[in-house]
C-alpha cells in the first residue's frame, strides 16, 4: 500500500514539474507579429504569401480596401491561408484630415469590401499613416493596431537596409512594420523571418501576439 502511495506522489510531482516548464517556455519566448500595409499586390503579395507558407508562418495584412477589390483572390488566399486580414482605410487617406463621417465611410466601406470577398469583416485596423484623430478612434467598432518597430522599407527600398535596421532594433516582443508592395520588402521580410527563427523568435498573427505579449 505505502508503495502505490510512493509511486501516486512520484507520478503527481513529475506531472506537475513538467506543466511548469511548459509555462516557462511560454514566458521566455519572444514573439514578433509581421505586419504587411498597403497590399494585396498581384506582384509581390502572391510571392510573400508562398514564401510564409514553406515556412508555416502566419503574419497580418492591413489592406486597402481600393487594393482587396482589385485583388479579390489574393484577398482571399490571404484568409484561407491563416493570416489575419486588417483594415488600412480604403483610399490610403490620412483619417486625421478627413471629416467624422468621411473617416468612417473609409473604413466601413473596407470592412464591407472584405466581408464580400472573405466572409469575415476584420476586427483590426491600421489607420493609413497611422493617422487618426482621438474623436474619430472611439466610434469606430474597429481595435487599433499600431507597431513597435518601423522596418522604414517603403523609405530604403532596399533590402540589407531594412534587414540591418529590424535586427538591431528587434528586443523581445515586437510588431513590425512592413509592406508587401515592395520585393525588397518581400525578400527582407523572408531574411528577417530566416535569421530571428534562428534566435528563437516565433512570429504569429496579430490575434496570437496580443494575447501572448500581454
Ligand atoms: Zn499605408
Amino acid at each position: 500500500m505505502k508503495k502505490i502511495i510512493l509511486i501516486i506522489f512520484i507520478l503527481v510531482i513529475s506531472l506537475s514539474y513538467k506543466e511548469e516548464k511548459v509555462v516557462n517556455n511560454n514566458i521566455n519566448s519572444k514573439y514578433i507579429a509581421l505586419t504587411f500595409d498597403d497590399g494585396p499586390n498581384n506582384k509581390t503579395t502572391p510571392r510573400l504569401l508562398d514564401e510564409l507558407k514553406k515556412r508555416n508562418i502566419q503574419a497580418t495584412f492591413f489592406v486597402l480596401g481600393l487594393q482587396a477589390e482589385k485583388y479579390p483572390e489574393i484577398t482571399r488566399r490571404i484568409v484561407n491561408e491563416g493570416h489575419t486580414i486588417g483594415n488600412h482605410t480604403y483610399n490610403h487617406y490620412n483619417l486625421s484630415r478627413l471629416s467624422f463621417l468621411e473617416a468612417q465611410n473609409e473604413l466601413q466601406k473596407t470592412s464591407d469590401v472584405i466581408f464580400s470577398i472573405t466572409s469575415i469583416y476584420p476586427k483590426y485596423y491600421r489607420p493609413s499613416y497611422g493617422s487618426i484623430k482621438k474623436n474619430q478612434i472611439n466610434k469606430i467598432n474597429l481595435k487599433l493596431v499600431r507597431w513597435t518597430l518601423d522596418s522604414k522599407d517603403w523609405r530604403y527600398q532596399n533590402t540589407p537596409r531594412i534587414v540591418k535596421k529590424v535586427l538591431n532594433e528587434v528586443d523581445g516582443n515586437e510588431i513590425i512594420l512592413m509592406h508587401d508592395i515592395y520585393d525588397t520588402s518581400v525578400d527582407a521580410a523572408i531574411e528577417i523571418i530566416d535569421k530571428l527563427t534562428v534566435q528563437g523568435y516565433k512570429f504569429v498573427t496579430i490575434d496570437k501576439y496580443l494575447q501572448v505579449s500581454t
